[in-house]
């Protein structure tokens, strides 16, 4: 079993994933069993990726989150496990290995934490030590028993900044929830939406943590995986969204509400000024 992990260290570093770590599947909170059912796996080992994504090419005066103003990151891990997939099955033909992100069998955030990738910050990410918490989560799972041992789950230090420093503080809202709602936004939200001139998400309870601001201070924060470096949109308006053909328009982890969603964010805007 060593070797398979070996290989599959060999495969994930090849890749630029740095950040992994085993983790037994008995010791995970499986929330979609017909996934794993699916993927013929009953019990073995769960390997969790935290895979970096702030790009150096993003500005700070972003209108977007910085999640979706790289290219999405659903279509990033489906082209991971169509590479390195088969080479496991060619290679271990006696084992089933299966690939997820967000859309998973398990409890990601929860999985990270117990195969001590990371702890649980109070703003609702998890915050590894390299990258904070600008990692997205994803998962290889085997019927392998590679030897492994759960974490003990560690949480923030818990200094609040970033509940402090949160602009909807007051309301109970989230301003990331308020742009991805689709339909009409009431007075309020509208108001909300020009005032911290959001067209899509909301980063500052991740750029306020501390642990963000030692990763920027030690140069670690920063992907080296191509694949999030280019093609970045640090703003977004109404003439590039317009541009965007379906085909690439749904290449933005944006799109998954619609175009008239996006439209009318920025509409919002365009009427402000
Ligand atoms: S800002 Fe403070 S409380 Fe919030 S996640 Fe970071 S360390 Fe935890
Ligand atoms: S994403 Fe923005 S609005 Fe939402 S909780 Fe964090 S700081 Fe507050």
């Amino acid at each position: 079993m060593i070797a398979i992990y070996t290989y599959i260290k060999e495969l994930l570093l090849r890749e630029g994933i740095e950040l992994f770590a085993p983790v037994p599947l008995s010791s995970c909170r499986i929330t979609k069993k017909y996934l794993l059912e699916r993927a013929g796996i009953e019990c073995g080992t769960v390997i969790m990726l935290a895979v970096p994504y702030l790009s150096e090419e993003l500005t700070e005066k972003r209108n977007i989150s910085a999640y979706c103003a790289v290219r999405d990151y659903h279509l990033y891990f489906s082209g991971l496990w169509d590479r390195i997939l088969p080479l496991l099955s060619e290679k271990f033909p006696r084992n089933r290995f299966a690939g997820f992100a967000d859309h998973s069998p398990i409890d990601e955030r929860y999985a990270a934490a117990v195969a001590g990738i990371g702890i649980f910050g109070k703003n609702g990410m998890i915050i590894t030590e390299k990258y904070s918490s600008y990692v997205f989560l994803g998962e290889l799972i085997t019927d392998a028993n590679i030897p492994c041992k759960p974490q003990k789950i560690r949480e923030c230090e818990g200094c609040m900044k970033c509940r402090r420093e949160c602009p909807m503080n007051e309301t109970g809202q989230c301003l990331s929830a308020l742009t991805q709602k689709k339909g009409d936004l009431s007075e309020a939200e509208v108001s909300a939406v020009i005032k911290y001139g959001s067209a899509w998400g909301c980063d500052i309870c991740q750029e306020v943590c501390p642990h963000t601001v030692l990763a920027i201070k030690n140069g670690t924060i920063y992907t080296k995986i191509e694949y999030f470096r280019n093609g970045v949109i640090p703003i977004l308006d109404l003439p590039i969204l317009d541009s965007m053909s379906n085909e690439e328009f749904l290449t933005r982890a944006f799109s998954w509400r619609g175009r008239d969603t996006v439209r009318r964010n920025l509409l919002l805007f365009s009427k402000e000024g």
